[in-house]
């Protein structure tokens, strides 16, 4: 018998991953992906990684109650790190809730769902941190047709003091690199531009294998794949980053120019609360070698406002730091307390008000600097791969270009999954607004690379 079923994915790039391989196993099931309104189940893809992520995710359960009290529909899978988090509490908690799986027992959602269309409540948790069962299919019906995500190693072992990963994705494992090889073939194959290789540390990629076969072999390998115009990949970390990587980026035309390297913090004694393994001067001296052998390149990073001890003095390193370091963008977010991290029950807790005044100051420093960064692009032509509209929509297209800028172009869909040169006419610190000088020829791009 064949279902319907919804999908909703909230956080990371993982999940969106997770999110499409789920969309394609069901679909090869015969199963119909409709809307929320229509489907027999919804799923839910979920983050654990602020507490604002897993309150987002229970006002949206908490708005099928009315439906499933007077139609028993849609019930209710919810997947992933929030899964793994909560687990039973949330079977107890709504009755709309029927299947609960936890992000390393993926692979037996799609019979977990028809378990529950027979009346049964399924919950798969991870008991063991090493143990996973994947879904292995290679993700062909997909959110975007152009580009894609590919996993390459789950898990961590780092726990960072503030962060709950390790402990609802469990041990770092990294998967064979023949299999990551032939998921990227079938998706050029299927019509893919672009790859990002995801990893929570890829720099770590290779370190569980006994053969000496690292991060950077296989931003090689996959780059060299006929056919496939760009990689990337995310998330990068300060204390694994090793020169290789920078080498192998110089080297090869299709790995684009961009890093995302969290840095966290720029004060020292706060890095070492976080166990983040790195002083603010080892990090920059991997940014000062990164622009010394890629001088184009765009590195992004990641910070936390208001860690447990931060000090104003602390705060204001960061401040400093963020002059310093003209990140084209970065990441913030005020400190989340997570139940069962380290950090969670650190003494000197900063207060809710002081959290977000320290973020509202890193905020704003940081959009004046992404901001000037982008006004430098104003009046230079750049290459844009179009790979979908404008979320708000008016007639503009959406798309990047291989520093990872957002350029929105007036467009219409015959340009989606072309290359364009594009002059930039304006900027925001988020976007740059631009208009197509030509068309450039695949071919040319491959032949040359970027
Ligand atoms: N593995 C990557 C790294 O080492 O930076 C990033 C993974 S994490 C999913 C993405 C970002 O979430 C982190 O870089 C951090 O800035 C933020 N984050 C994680 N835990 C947090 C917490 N408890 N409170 C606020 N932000 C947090
Ligand atoms: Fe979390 Fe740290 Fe692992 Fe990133 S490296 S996922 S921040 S524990």
């Amino acid at each position: 018998m064949s279902f319907s079923f919804a999908i909703n994915i909230y956080g990371c790039q993982m999940n969106q991953y997770d999110g499409d391989r789920l969309r394609t196993a069901l679909t090869f099931r015969g199963w119909k992906e409709t809307d929320t309104s229509q489907a027999d189940v919804v799923i839910i893809v979920t983050c654990s990684i602020r507490e604002k992520a897993e309150q987002k995710v229970l006002s949206e359960i908490g708005r099928y109650k009315k439906a499933f009290g007077v139609k028993g529909k849609p019930i209710l899978a919810v997947i992933g790190c929030m899964a793994q988090n909560m687990g039973v509490e949330l079977i107890r908690r709504f009755p709309q809730v029927r299947v609960v799986v936890g992000p390393r027992h993926i692979g037996l959602v799609p019979d977990a769902l028809e378990k529950a269309l027979r009346n049964k409540v399924v919950v798969y948790l991870d008991e063991d941190p090493r143990e996973m069962v994947d879904l292995k299919v290679t993700p062909i019906i997909r959110s975007n047709p152009f580009k894609a995500f590919v996993t390459i190693a789950h898990g961590c072992d780092n726990f960072c003091t503030y962060c709950i990963v390790p402990y609802v994705r469990g041990r770092f494992v990294s998967r064979r690199p023949d299999e990551i090889l032939e998921e990227v073939s079938e998706l050029v194959e299927d019509g893919i531009l672009e790859v990002t290789l995801l990893g929570q540390n890829v720099d770590s990629y290779g370190k569980d294998f006994c053969k000496g076969y690292r991060f950077s072999d296989l931003l090689r390998d996959v780059s060299r794949i006929p056919g496939l115009l760009r990689v990337r990949f995310t998330t990068s970390h300060p204390r694994d980053f090793t020169d290789d990587v920078i080498e192998v980026m110089a080297e090869e035309q299709k790995i684009c120019p961009a890093v995302n390297l969290p840095i966290q913090s720029g004060s020292d004694k706060i890095l070492k609360k976080m166990n983040r393994g790195y002083t603010v001067k080892g990090y920059e001296g991997i940014i000062r070698r990164l622009r010394n052998a890629i001088p184009d390149i765009s590195i992004t990073s990641d910070l936390i406002a208001g860690f447990p001890g931060e000090t104003e003095e602390d705060f204001v390193d960061t401040l400093n730091m963020l002059e310093r370091m003209q990140f084209d963008l970065v990441h913030t977010a005020s400190y989340s307390p997570r139940e069962g991290t380290p950090a969670a029950v650190m003494p000197d807790q900063i207060s809710q008000e002081e959290k977000k005044r320290r973020l509202a100051i890193v905020n704003e420093l940081q959009d004046a600097i992404s901001f000037k960064k982008n006004l430098d692009l104003v009046g230079k032509v750049v290459e844009v791969l179009f790979d979908d509209l404008a979320p708000k929509g008016g007639g503009l297209l959406q798309g990047r270009t291989p520093t990872d800028k957002v350029v929105l172009v007036p467009g219409d869909e015959t340009m989606l999954g072309k290359l364009y040169e594009v002059r930039i006419t304006e900027a925001s610190n988020w976007y740059l607004y631009g208009e197509l000088v030509s068309l450039r020829d695949f071919n040319d791009v491959l032949e040359v690379g970027l």
